[in-house]
C-alpha cells in the first residue's frame, strides 16, 4: 500500500461508488473517546492518528482495511484493533509501554456497477 500523499482515495480506489466510514477510539479512561465518519464529500484519510497524546506513531491504515475488502468484494465489515503504537517520549526515544487505545470501525461500500465485472 503506498503512502504517496499525493496520490488520492479515488485514484487507488477507483471501483468505489459510495463509502462510509466510522471510526471510534475508546482508550483507557484518560484518553478521551473520539469518533470521526468519512463518506464521499470526504473520502477516508489513509492513516487515522492514534488519538492517545503519548502515542506518538500510533495510527490505523484506513485503506490498508478498505482495500482487502475491496479484494474481497466485501460491502460490510465492522471490527477492533489495538492501536500497534507505543507510549513514550515525542520521538519514543524512550518507551513507557504498549499503547492501550483501541479502535472500532464500521466500513460500508458500495461498488460501481460498471466496474470490472
Ligand atoms: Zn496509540
Amino acid at each position: 500500500m503506498t503512502s504517496d500523499p499525493r496520490v488520492s482515495f479515488k485514484q487507488v480506489f477507483p471501483q468505489i461508488e459510495d463509502i462510509k466510514v466510522e471510526v471510534e477510539q475508546i482508550g483507557p479512561p484518560t484518553y478521551s473517546p473520539t469518533r470521526k465518519e468519512w463518506n464521499t464529500r470526504c473520502w477516508p484519510e489513509q492513516l487515522v492518528k492514534c488519538h492517545n497524546r503519548v502515542c506518538p506513531k500510533g495510527f490505523l491504515n484506513l485503506w490498508e482495511i478498505i482495500g482487502r475488502m475491496v479484494d474481497q468484494r466485501q460491502t460490510e465489515r465492522q471490527d477492533e484493533t489495538m492501536c500497534p503504537g507505543y507510549e513514550g517520549s515525542p520521538k519514543l526515544r524512550r518507551v513507557y509501554g504498549k499503547c492501550l487505545n483501541m479502535f472500532t470501525y464500521k466500513i460500508r461500500i458500495k461498488y460501481r456497477q460498471d466496474f470490472g465485472s
